[in-house]
């Protein structure tokens, strides 16, 4: 009993000696994780649900996701029906109230930015279609400034006691990542018009940050995997209309690519598309530095 009691004791001394409770962030996508750091520094704890190798349309709801999710204080998601095929299980099986749609815990990072591709109407015999509006917005650097905003207000409300460290360090964020846009915008100044093929709809935000433009998808229909039968539509229509290269996301399949690159005769490029996507990317600057000059070398 002593003894017990003496464990317990040593234990209380323990967690006295801890710092106070850093904000568990759990994030759907990698860049979100990636900007709470930026924001949140040692004040918070955060992982992403997703990886870059994974489709953030399409993941499980795994135990120790779940686990996760019941001790996250905060829950940063694009939203716009991206994670519509798993989020709703998994908030539901987490029980955490704190992390539920239209609780501060809760961001939809989607909802503070502007959005392409909003559909006039809903057809979904169209495919996987985003009623909200293109999901994939992390590839505009400008978004992230927006979403940065957002969420350094979301963690001063949670944790008040820290607000002014959050507001600091969003501060200092902005300024170093409105000199690398500049940098960005400069490097990338000769891709302003050039044309290329996408695999999913999921380039629009970059390309519409960098003046280009997308002239076909490699599937047929948003969600639905490339055929051979579309495929060759497209050599066909790159012909008429053509293309400098073949873009896909890093968590994509690249054979589709590699025939469209062999039978077009234009480069297939893979782009991180977000942190942890290659080598290269290991933040979110390094991010855009090396989608950058992926973009510029499939350019040459
Ligand atoms: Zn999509």
């Amino acid at each position: 009993m002593k003894k017990i009691f003496s464990i317990v004791i040593a234990l209380f001394a323990v967690s006295l000696a801890l710092p106070s409770h850093a904000v568990n962030v759990l994030a759907c996508e990698p860049e979100w994780a990636a900007l709470a750091v930026e924001i949140g520094g040692d004040k918070v704890k955060a992982s992403s649900a997703t990886t870059a190798l994974q489709d953030p349309h399409r993941i499980e709801a795994r135990p120790s996701l779940i686990s996760r999710a019941r001790n996250a204080d905060l829950l940063v998601c694009t939203g716009l029906e991206l994670e519509v095929g798993w989020l709703p299980i998994l908030l539901q099986q987490s029980g955490n109230p704190k992390i539920a749609p239209g609780q501060p815990g809760y961001l939809e990072a989607g909802s503070v930015v502007p959005r392409l591709d909003v559909p006039a109407r809903v057809d979904r015999s169209e495919g996987d279609v985003h009623a909200a509006g293109n999901p994939h917005i992390q590839q505009d650097p400008r978004n992230i400034a927006r979403v940065a905003d957002a969420l350094t207000q979301r963690l001063s409300q949670i944790d008040a006691a820290n607000a002014a460290y959050y507001q600091a360090r969003n501060k200092d964020f902005a300024a170093r990542w409105n000199t690398a846009m500049q940098k960005w915008e400069q490097q990338a100044a000769p891709l302003k018009g050039v044309a290329v093929v996408e695999h999913h709809k999921n380039m629009e935000y970059l390309l519409n940050w960098l003046g280009m433009h997308s002239v076909g998808q490699l599937e047929p229909k948003p969600g639905v995997e490339p055929s051979a039968a579309h495929l060759s539509e497209l050599a066909a229509q790159l012909q008429r209309q053509p293309a400098r290269m073949v873009l896909r996301a890093a968590y994509q399949d690249g054979r589709a690519s590699q025939w469209l690159s062999e039978h077009a005769h234009i480069p297939a490029v893979m782009l991180p598309f977000t942190v942890g996507g290659d080598d290269k990317a290991k933040d979110l600057f390094s991010l855009f530095d090396d989608t950058v000059q992926r973009l510029l070398e499939g350019a040459k």
